[in-house]
């Protein structure tokens, strides 16, 4: 069985940012990722660099940001009043808060803050880098009826609902 749309596929992974090294995130230690490929539950340059393997499949990877969280886009960044903070009793630099966005809600980070106004960032944590992805394929099933209906996995490693 190789890797195509409707399989749900197990890999273990390690992800660092290509320019800097930085880790972001690795299932060493823990449980593998499972996810449902062609569904847009992993980012399009990983679904791109699977597509097509099989089970014990090594990769190691650099996705550019277009093809992982997109480009930063600086227009995400706007300055709120102090005052829409009422209830926060000290806003800090690197707090996330949930704000309206035009399409719904969003995950803002405060970047700075100054007596009367606060800047924040609804930018994705990763976007505008490249990243390196490393990791092996682990597992390939197909996916039931359900969880294509859904869009994700169920069961070990997916959704429990
Ligand atoms: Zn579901």
């Amino acid at each position: 069985m190789s890797i195509a749309a409707k399989k749900v596929v197990t890999i273990h992974y390690h992800v660092s940012d290509n320019n800097t090294g930085e880790v972001f995130d690795s299932s060493e230690g823990q449980e593998p990722l499972v996810y449902l490929h062609g569904a847009q539950n992993v980012i399009p340059g990983l679904e791109k660099a699977l597509e097509g393997q099989v089970v014990g499949f090594t990769f190691d990877v650099v996705i550019p940001a277009s093809e992982a969280y997109g480009e930063r886009l600086e227009e995400l960044c706007s300055q709120v009043p102090m005052a829409a903070f009422q209830g926060v009793e000290k806003v800090e630099v690197g707090m996330e808060f949930h704000a309206d966005g035009p399409q719904g809600p969003v995950m803002v980070e405060v970047v700075s803050v100054d007596e009367d106004t606060v800047t924040v960032d609804a930018n994705h944590p990763l976007a505008g880098r490249d990243l390196k992805f490393k990791g092996e394929v682990v597992a390939i099933r197909d996916a039931s009826e359900e969880e294509l209906a859904h869009g994700h996995v169920h069961g070990e490693g997916g959704h429990h609902h």
